[in-house]
């Protein structure tokens, strides 16, 4: 089901609980603002999530609460894991899905990278 962006933070949920090492995951990076791993559902060749390790549910909750540190860490984080699955050319996509009109399913923000394949322009309609 898809969760609000702006729900209080559920601590059970499922990213929190991979951050805890309380469920494993298949890590590519790490360091003290971000975790990334390969997503368990793949939808392209590489897709990778990336967390911040911050309670946040979503880039609106993200982007208001998180101090300046936290969210420079993040960015660079993103950017960094892109880099180093060796995405940068030909290219990639992030997303980051947040609320309910964008079928938000895990209340801690991700960001997914895709790579790997030619994709199409934007959205499907
Ligand atoms: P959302 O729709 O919230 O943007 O995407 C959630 C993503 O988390 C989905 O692509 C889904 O496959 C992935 N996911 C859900 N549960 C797990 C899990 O336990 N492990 C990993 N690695 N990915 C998960």
């Amino acid at each position: 089901m898809p969760v609000p962006a702006l729900a209080p933070y559920d601590d059970a949920n499922i990213f929190a609980r991979i951050l805890r090492g309380e469920i494993p995951c298949r890590k590519v990076f790490e360091d003290d603002h971000a975790l990334a791993f390969h997503d368990i559902n793949p939808q392209a060749p590489v897709h990778v999530l990336v967390i911040p390790k911050g309670a946040y549910v979503s880039w609106a909750d993200f982007s208001a609460n998180a101090g300046d540190a936290e969210i420079a860490g993040f960015v660079r984080a993103v950017g960094q894991v892109a880099r180093e699955l060796g995405l940068e050319e030909p290219g990639y996509r992030l997303l980051a899905n947040a609320g309910i009109h964008a079928h938000q399913e895990v209340p801690h923000l991700h960001v997914h990278i895709f790579g790997g394949t030619q994709m199409g322009a934007m959205l499907p309609r």
